[in-house]
């Protein structure tokens, strides 16, 4: 079977490299020239732990392929996943302008039945939408090919003069072939439009920085559809995952894309919390990791997405949550929790930028080293980072800012080219008056922090992953503040 991914971003290039892996004959489309050229030539545009071995594998084993013809690709697929980006508009609804462009571009090229899957993170309504748009937008206006018309060879016949004069089948065939270029010319059969095709909603749940593993052991795998016909070409892509014992759950569209939405706004409330925890740890001296610790076991909770930090970002939580209340809004309903989840997380980067002013004082030309760019470990991701969010606030009181990621700073660089970019965290700390740990990176877990501390103007970390036992370095002579047990 021949799948197509359209968007080859984070979740098209895992999906297309996972499914492919698969035994799968994927094709990945993007409209990016770069970013299909990188792939061509043996790079990976993003980095993902573990993906370039498998595209690798893929692509030799003759599974894998990339390219920016869409029209090409649609006509060879049976099944045509869109991957492409849903950012938010002003209001903070999703813009899914992109997933309507390519809706057309499918309607435009599709030449026999088709199950098209959303894989974008989409409002409640965007299946349907694609289905008016692909309905709206097939070619209309085609004569179908009759019987008695022959395509293969028509002899030419000659008029008066000797001059070449075109049978009427052949002047039906080129008017036939110029209103409907999806003539299949090898079998002289045009397509009977409407054609028949499903549309399935199936969003992703993967993590960046655990992509693979998150595509390959889901927790569930979500399935929204109308026709028996499509769930079963599902049920035989995710067949692999299927014999794993993979939950699936088997739904409408609307209840599909809902799902997606909900799960997010429910993690990035779960953190919310426990920085909401931690910050009135601060204040009353409790512990956060004792009171996470303790929440976690009560099976009713679960110990995940209980640490406290800079508050989240991503390309996904903050984003969603703001559809999810534009979504609200739209139905006049006044969603008080997610609103409340996104002001408290906004107020989550100045609650840090007070702490660091309060270690500190004032910030008027120091020097301040940033240990983490990336919204979190194991990607180059910087889509709404909170680290970038606290550079900037730091850079408007006039901060130096000396940084180091292993993986964020080329992403970095293209919106904050003036930052200083050291080449790991000893250079990053050289001169500093602050140490901050904005990302959570293993790498930064073992410091040399006697080294750092000798480097360092003043031996002030503020560690806002909560990576060290603030005893321990504080035993070395630093001031240390974390988050919720300072
Ligand atoms: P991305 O920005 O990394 O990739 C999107 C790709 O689509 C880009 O390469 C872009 O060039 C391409 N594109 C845009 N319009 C196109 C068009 N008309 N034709 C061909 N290519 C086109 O986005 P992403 O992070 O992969 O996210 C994709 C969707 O998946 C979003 O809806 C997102 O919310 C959702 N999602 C993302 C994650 C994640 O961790 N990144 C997880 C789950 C769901």
């Amino acid at each position: 079977m021949n799948i197509s991914i359209i968007g080859t971003g984070y979740v098209g290039l895992v999906t297309g490299t996972c499914l492919a892996d698969f035994g799968l004959n994927v094709i990945c489309v993007d409209q990016d020239k770069n970013k299909i050229d990188i792939l061509n030539s043996g790079g990976i545009p993003i980095y993902e732990p573990n993906l370039e071995p498998l595209i690798e594998k893929n692509i030799s084993a003759g599974r894998l392929t990339f390219t920016t013809d869409l029209k090409d690709t649609v006509r060879k697929s049976k099944v045509i996943f869109i991957a492409v980006g849903t950012p938010p508009n002003h209001d903070g609804s999703a813009d899914i302008s992109r997933v309507e462009q390519v809706a057309k571009e499918i309607a435009q090229h599709i030449n026999e039945y088709k199950v098209i899957v959303n894989k974008c993170t989409v409002p409640v309504g965007t299946a349907r939408q694609i289905k008016k748009i692909i309905n709206k937008y097939q070619h209309k206006s085609v004569i179908p090919a009759k019987a008695g018309i022959h395509l293969s060879s028509p002899s030419p016949l000659r008029g008066e003069g000797g001059v070449r004069v075109k049978s009427s089948s052949v002047i039906a065939r080129e008017q036939s072939d110029r209103s409907n270029p999806n003539l299949n010319r090898r079998t002289g059969v045009s397509p009977v439009y409407p054609i028949p095709f499903d549309v399935i909603s199936n969003p992703e749940f993967l993590r960046e920085g655990s992509a693979i593993y998150d595509f390959t052991h889901p927790d569930k795998i979500v399935i929204g559809y109308e026709s028996e016909k499509a769930k079963k070409i599902m049920q035989e892509i995710y067949r692999p995952l299927y014999l794993l014992d993979a939950p699936f759950v088997f739904t409408t569209l609307e209840t599909a894309e809902m799902i997606k939405y909900a799960c997010n706004a429910f993690l990035a409330t779960k953190i919310t919390f426990i920085n909401e925890i931690a910050n009135l740890c601060d204040k009353v001296g409790a512990n956060v990791h004792q009171v996470a610790k303790a929440m976690g076991m009560d099976g009713r909770i679960n110990p995940k997405f209980l640490h406290p930090g800079p508050g989240f970002g991503g390309s996904c939580f903050p984003k969603d949550s703001r559809a999810l209340k534009a979504m609200a809004d739209n139905q006049n309903y006044d969603f008080k929790l997610i609103k409340a989840v996104i002001e408290a997380n906004t107020r989550q980067r100045q609650i840090v930028v007070e702490k660091i002013e309060q270690c500190i004082g004032n910030l008027q030309d120091k020097t301040i080293a940033i240990l983490g760019l990336a919204f979190k470990q194991n990607t180059d991701d910087i889509r709404e980072s909170s680290a970038i969010d606290i550079i900037r606030m730091l850079l408007s009181k006039n901060c130096r800012i000396r940084c180091f990621d292993p993986m964020a700073m080329e992403n970095t660089r293209k919106i904050l080219p003036d930052l200083i970019y050291c080449q790991d965290e000893y250079e990053t700390a050289q001169g500093s008056d602050a140490l901050v740990i904005l990302t959570e990176w293993n790498q930064f877990r073992n410091l040399d922090l006697l080294k750092i501390k000798k480097l360092m103007q003043k031996p002030i970390m503020l560690d806002l992953r909560n990576l060290y036992d603030p005893e321990k370095v504080k035993a070395l002579g630093f001031q240390y503040s974390g988050i919720g047990r300072s």
